[in-house]
């Protein structure tokens, strides 16, 4: 009998970061710390809120424009104008979706064909797989190795072939806190040149750079046009509940993502598309006291870690510390973080869930800093507890 699911669906796992979310929630409750998945435990910005507010009063309820509210896409294109010079038309090149998640799955399924290949850098944000996957391609991984996670010039050269459709660009990235310098972005940049191939950039980490510069993809020689710039509204303001994403992509892209997203969802929730204006109007001073409340945040979390024993990988950019267990005794990631949530009631991420050979991630873990102070200092006392042998609090 035909199986009653698609071969497709059985080509990869559930998601093992929203996975650790629900098991930490599951086996502690409230007490649990969730230090696994990206999303903040702290309030959104009241400017935000009541923004959102007022767009749902002043009736903003029904559809908006599928690839977007005009206004927003006149905030997002001057957003971009005015740090990296980066002249966006807003009716032609900036489709609004749900999220960077669908943003990124309608971009691949924009410019992909069937056997197309993607190259990955590896670790990877996890969707990033499943995406090509979904979208009939193949993803090629090129290692990025610690403990500064540069790309290999040779290594990413091989990985071109005559098969290479897109190379998928995560900076500041997730999970490693890679922040790529323009060396390593140009040498990306050349090669999607010389091989007429597509960069797809998630920037969604763009404000959270603690050392180093963020420097867009799209700005460096010849990739305007064959870049397709991904960000969202998540992490910059602590909406990851909204599910507000765009692109910036030349207009041929523009119309083909449109085209994909209007028959996958239709449109983002349009109060919040309107409240999304307020967000990326608000003043330089909200990003600097935004890196600032998140400089702390990484500080104290990568020396919990090291107190606790592991060895760590401290980030420059994005909110996410990777570590390396081998310090710790013999057990792999995925047993290591299962006894980390049953005995200390914290939760992270098993490394290998960055990797498309699990193996790779074996003595990996990632843990997350977008909580208060409070959540952090909580998980010093269970995480340098657990080391010394002392029962979890
Ligand atoms: N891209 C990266 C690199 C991420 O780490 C995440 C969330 O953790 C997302 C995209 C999801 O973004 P959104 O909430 O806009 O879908």
């Amino acid at each position: 009998m035909r199986p009653p699911v698609s071969s497709l669906s059985t080509r990869f796992t559930e998601s093992v970061i929203r996975e650790m979310t629900r098991l930490i929630l599951l086996r502690h409750g409230e007490r649990g710390i969730n230090l696994a998945q990206g999303f903040p435990d702290f309030a959104a910005p009241q400017e935000l809120k009541e923004a959102a507010c007022a767009a749902i009063m002043a009736d903003v309820n029904q559809y908006a424009i599928t690839w977007g509210d005009p206004l927003l896409r006149a905030a997002i294109a001057a957003k971009y104008a005015r740090p990296y010079g980066m002249q966006v038309d807003p009716d032609r090149q900036v489709p609004v979706c749900c999220g960077a998640t669908e943003t990124m799955i309608a971009s691949l399924l924009a410019v992909l064909e069937r056997g197309d290949e993607v190259i990955i850098l590896e670790p990877f944000y996890e969707n990033y797989g499943p995406d090509c996957l979904i979208s009939g391609a193949s993803p090629r991984y090129v290692p990025l190795r610690p403990p500064h996670w540069d790309v290999d010039a040779d290594e990413l050269a091989a990985a071109f072939t005559a098969r290479t459709r897109a190379i998928i660009v995560n900076t500041p990235h997730n999970p490693t806190g890679k922040v790529f310098s323009r060396d390593q972005l140009g040498l990306i940049a050349r090669l999607c040149v010389e091989h007429d191939t597509l960069a797809i950039t998630d920037e969604i980490y763009e404000h959270m750079v603690y050392s180093g510069e963020h420097v867009p993809l799209a700005t460096l020689p010849g990739m305007a046009k064959r870049t397709i710039t991904i960000n969202g509204l998540s992490k910059t303001f602590s909406v990851t509940g909204w599910r507000l994403g765009y692109a910036v992509a030349p207009p041929p892209i523009t119309d083909a993502l449109r085209k994909i997203h209007d028959f996958l969802t239709v449109g983002a929730a349009a109060p919040l598309q309107r409240a999304a204006v307020t967000a990326l109007q608000l003043p330089d001073s909200y990003y600097h006291d935004l890196l600032a409340a998140y400089r702390q945040r990484r500080d104290h979390l990568v020396e919990t870690l090291r107190l606790a024993g592991f060895t760590v990988y401290p980030p420059d950019g994005a909110y996410y510390v990777m570590t390396d267990i081998s310090g710790l005794g013999d057990a792999g990631d995925v047993e290591f973080v299962r006894h980390l949530i049953e005995e200390a009631g914290v939760a992270a991420v098993p490394g290998s869930s960055f990797y498309a050979e699990p193996e790779l991630g074996r003595t990996q873990v990632r843990f997350a800093f977008p909580k208060r102070l409070a959540t952090l200092e909580a998980a010093r006392e269970r995480l340098v507890g657990m080391r010394a042998g002392a029962a979890p609090g």
